[in-house]
């Protein structure tokens, strides 16, 4: 047997990869999507402005996250636009965020003309910290975006209660905890306004979408205001809509699917090794998009993230760098901090994600994951000299 084909050998350095094939695909085949792609031809709904689905789906998700409006629209990046404008954000007003955060949400606060204020993460979980709230309000203050990101959820209710006697509007980014179930209330309806994504790598995906839920009426009303001002630059397509009420159907067991995978893999000492973000509180069914990870060089015989992910991919396993910190990519005229951001610059260095679809692959791609970790833990040292 030669070197090329040494199961043990990382496939950086010549060995087989774990997973020849690379990552499981996303979305999966579905005979019940099959199934809405032969009626949509039949119907020829799939060309029509407008129809039945939109309209179907809409009731179907405010009645899944026990919201009273559900407004569809073409992106999730559109439904945090909208979501904003609801929550009444116009020029100079200061929006609070997590300086982790995505990118394309910072991005909507200046698109609105608003001021990001950049708040810290937690050191442990990477998400929003809100004892970092309270010291980045100003009378310019509107509204706090919060989002639960890489399986990791931020403590809602209690920035829901700072906001409350200070009249401001908390937003709750739940494109990648859909369907999670937090405090009681479903992720994306535990705030005044939610968001939601129906994009290609999400959990409830037609390519492109995405979904404004709330519960008060002037919020809903604003939108509404917004996305009729005669252009249409907003709206879902009934293609689109007719494609996700299956999904949602199926979005609860696939998201215990998806918690069992990660309990799983928590289990085992590679993964472990690859210090997993803590568990949930015992109270919360979470939903993960993505399972996040603070990377350590020195857990790892000194190999750096990069190459750790290289050598990852090598495998054909979808662990990623997570994104960049927005402090640390938009110039700082753009925004302001409201402190140091030490943790966010910290986990702008340390993250890796894993991405969902292998969560709902059978026990032995879990094993998998295991064997590549462990075979790159057990030749870190060759793979850097391979890299010098
Ligand atoms: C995916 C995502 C969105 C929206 O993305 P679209 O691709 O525009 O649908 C918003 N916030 C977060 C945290 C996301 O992960």
């Amino acid at each position: 047997m030669g070197q090329e084909s040494d199961p043990e050998l990382p496939a950086l350095l010549g060995g087989s990869p774990v997973f020849p094939d690379g990552p499981p695909t996303w979305p999966l085949r579905d005979p019940a999507i099959t199934s809405v792609f032969h009626a949509l031809l039949e119907s020829g709904d799939w060309g029509r402005y407008h129809g039945p689905h939109t309209t179907a789906l809409s009731r179907q998700l405010a009645d899944f996250h026990a919201v009273e409006h559900c407004l569809l629209c073409c992106s999730g990046t559109a439904a945090v636009e909208l979501a904003l404008r609801g929550a009444g954000v116009q020029d100079h007003d200061e929006v609070i965020l997590a300086a982790y955060d995505f990118k394309a949400n910072f991005q909507n606060v200046l698109a609105l003309k608003a001021v990001p204020v950049l708040v810290d993460v937690e050191r442990t979980t990477c998400q929003l910290d809100p004892a970092r709230i309270e010291a980045a309000v100003t009378p310019r203050t509107r509204a706090i975006l919060v989002s639960h990101l890489h399986g990791g959820v931020v403590d809602v209710p209690r920035i829901r209660e700072l906001a409350r006697g200070r009249g401001l509007a908390v937003i709750e980014d739940a494109c990648q905890a859909t369907g999670a179930r937090l405090f009681g209330r479903r992720a994306g309806a535990g705030a005044d306004v939610g968001v939601i994504s129906f994009g290609g790598s999400k959990l409830l995906t037609a390519g492109r979408g995405g979904a404004v839920l709330t519960s008060r009426p002037e919020i809903a009303e604003r939108i509404k205001r917004h996305v009729q001002r005669g252009n249409d630059a907003y709206p879902l397509s009934e293609m689109a809509a007719a494609l996700l009420p299956p999904q949602v159907a199926q979005l609860d067991s696939r998201n215990r699917q998806r918690f069992a995978a990660v309990r799983t893999l928590r289990q085992m000492p590679a993964v472990a090794r690859l210090n997993p973000f803590p568990e949930p509180p015992g109270d919360v069914e979470p939903s993960y998009y993505k399972f996040g990870f603070q990377y350590s060089p020195a857990a790892f015989g000194g190999l750096t993230r990069d190459q750790f992910v290289a050598a990852a991919h090598a495998e054909g396993v979808a662990l990623d760098a997570g994104f960049r910190s927005n402090h640390l990519i938009h110039a700082s005229r753009r925004f302001r901090a409201a402190d140091e951001l030490v943790a966010a610059s910290h986990w702008d260095q340390t993250i890796l994600t894993l991405h969902h679809p292998i969560l709902l692959e059978a026990p032995q791609a879990l094993e998998g994951f295991g064997r590549a970790i462990d075979k790159i833990f057990r030749h870190a040292e060759a793979i850097i000299r391979h890299g010098e």
